[in-house]
């Protein structure tokens, strides 16, 4: 038997989630919006729909759903994209309905939404990336953003015509974070392994005729800062036809140093494990290499003869402060590399109408309310994901942030029909923002077309020997989704 505090206590827990979820019929619907299909926005939607009056409208800008899993997670992770297995029961239910190509703050203005639903979620992502702001940075060819490489390989719409030069045997990835490795695995993974991946065609081909064989994956500060994880350190480390360089003196000085710190940091201490570790044999030769350096920053992009293209980049060494901020030294190094690649980190944008922490790249928020200019909540609009904490975090840190801001709007749409039953009366939701006519003409794409392009991609795969052949063109999903309409009619 619980003591009675505890047993206080949990009742009141109980009574409050029956308030949660509270399964009252009545006249009027709870119309909620959410804003953005990636893991943030269905997170939301499976716990808001645990309320039985609540009916979710999604908005996505691209006809597919599920933002960064889809466009993001490497090709080779396919355990990662099970996820989609949990979305797609959302996509079934009858009280969700996917209104796919919708950009919301471009074809549908924000403040249309807020007027036309009780809630509104925003959770679109980060949808920019971080530049490193060197001379020559965005003039010479040869350098790429993480996220457009990453967008081209995945079949973004976006970045399907990057076709990055690689006929260069050097790269260089600027940034120690689980993109940098994503980035470097894909350059030198065997081309037999990618084969088998949902991996666009067009980037296997120019993976098959790359001539990249040496990776230099540079951070500006030290080990005690890198921001890979464990498992993701240790895949590339084990690639068989690849030796991990690395100062493994530095690491050790470094580890021996801050032994204290470290013994309360266990993660961090096995993962500098696992760096000095030494690779174990491999059964034949390894022709690429993967090189981590540390304490360096870029500084110039070094053009080559003809002044087009990459042909190095300055860096300046650094030190660090005790505060561990890297402080350059004034001597300068050159690692000569026909690619360059920033992974610094991706970066939210605002949408007209929206208060935006441009710095951040965050709507700034209290446990997902959305705040104002003054610091004061926005009646009835939330945020989650990558834009309400910025952009880190894996899918499960991003479940518990939805959870978190569907906690919120649960209590507030318990504490609004306590106020006053009749203030959820009188809002249209999706058919008031588009109207019927509108609808068509933005051509908004529904959960089940969804599902006649995945099976067209599922079955182009399996005539390549894939999972799926993505496609990667607006204009061909929204072909396929006029002939499924068609064959419909
Ligand atoms: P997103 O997934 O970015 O979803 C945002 C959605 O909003 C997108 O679909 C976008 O198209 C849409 N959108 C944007 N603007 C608008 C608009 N104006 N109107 C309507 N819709 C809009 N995590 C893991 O656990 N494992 C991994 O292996 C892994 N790999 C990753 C690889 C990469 C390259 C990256 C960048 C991240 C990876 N992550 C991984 C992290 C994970 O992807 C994120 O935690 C998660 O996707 C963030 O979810 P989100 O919903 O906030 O944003
Ligand atoms: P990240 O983890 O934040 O790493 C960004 C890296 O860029 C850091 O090393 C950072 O170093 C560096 N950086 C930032 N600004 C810089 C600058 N101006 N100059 C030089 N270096 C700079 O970001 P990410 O790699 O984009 O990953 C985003 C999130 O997705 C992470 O949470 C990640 O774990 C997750 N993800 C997970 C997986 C997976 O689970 N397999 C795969 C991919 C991504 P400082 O610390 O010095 O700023």
């Amino acid at each position: 038997m619980f003591p009675p505090s505890i047993r206080t206590n949990r009742r009141l827990a109980v009574h409050a989630f029956a308030r949660l979820y509270s399964t009252a019929t009545s006249a009027h619907p709870i119309k909620v919006a959410i804003i953005g299909s990636g893991p943030a926005g269905f997170y939301t939607a499976h716990n808001l729909l645990k309320n039985e009056r609540v009916q979710v409208d999604m908005y996505e800008s691209l006809p597919v759903p599920f933002g960064l899993v889809r466009f993001g997670v490497a090709p080779d992770h396919p355990e990662v994209k099970n996820v989609i297995n949990k979305f797609e029961t959302i996509g079934a239910n009858d009280r969700f309905q996917f209104y796919g190509n919708i950009r919301v703050g471009d074809s549908v203005p924000l403040q249309a939404i807020q007027s036309n639903y009780h809630y509104t979620v925003l959770s679109y992502g980060a949808s920019e990336d971080r530049h490193l702001g060197i001379d020559n940075e965005d003039s010479l060819q040869g350098i790429h953003s993480a996220r457009s490489f990453v967008g081209w390989y995945n079949g973004h719409p976006d970045f399907k015509d990057l076709a990055p030069n690689l006929d260069t045997e050097t790269a260089i990835v600027v940034g120690q974070g689980n993109v940098a490795l994503d980035v470097a695995r894909i350059l030198l993974s065997p081309i037999e392994e990618l084969e088998k991946t949902d991996i666009c065609e067009h980037a296997l081909e120019a993976l098959r005729k790359s001539s990249v064989k040496h990776v230099h994956i540079v951070g500006r500060r030290g080990p005690l800062q890198i921001a890979f994880t464990s498992k993701e350190l240790r895949e590339i480390m084990g690639m068989p036809n690849t030796r991990f360089i690395i100062d493994r003196d530095y690491v050790e000085k470094t580890v021996s140093e801050h032994k204290a710190a470290l013994t309360k940091d266990r993660p961090r201490k096995r993962l500098l494990e696992i760096l000095v570790k030494p690779q174990e044999p491999a059964d034949s030769p390894r022709p690429k290499t993967l090189t981590v350096h540390f304490l360096k920053t870029p500084r110039a992009a070094v053009p080559d003869s003809s002044g087009a293209r990459l042909a190095a980049v300055k860096f300046e060494d650094n030190e660090l402060r005790d505060d561990a901020v890297a402080v350059g030294t004034g001597s300068f190094t050159e690692i000569p590399a026909g690619l360059l690649f920033r992974s610094v980190g991706y970066k939210g944008t605002g949408i007209p109408g929206l208060h935006f922490d441009s710095r951040r790249g965050v709507v700034p928020n209290n446990k997902g309310r959305a705040l104002d200019s003054q610091g004061k909540i926005i009646p009835r609009l939330y945020v989650a994901g990558w834009l309400k904490r910025g952009p880190t975090g894996v899918i499960a840190t991003t479940m518990h942030d939805a959870n978190e801001t569907s906690t919120m709007v649960l209590e507030d749409i318990h504490q609004d029909l306590e106020a006053k039953e009749d203030a959820l009366a009188s809002v249209s939701g999706a058919a008031g923002v588009l109207g019927t006519s509108a609808a068509k003409a933005v051509d908004a794409v529904s959960f089940s077309e969804w599902k006649a392009i995945d099976a067209y991609e599922r079955e182009q795969g399996q005539k390549l020997g894939k999972p799926r052949e993505k496609i990667v063109s607006t204009e061909e999903m929204l072909r396929l989704v006029h002939e499924a309409r068609a064959a419909k009619a």
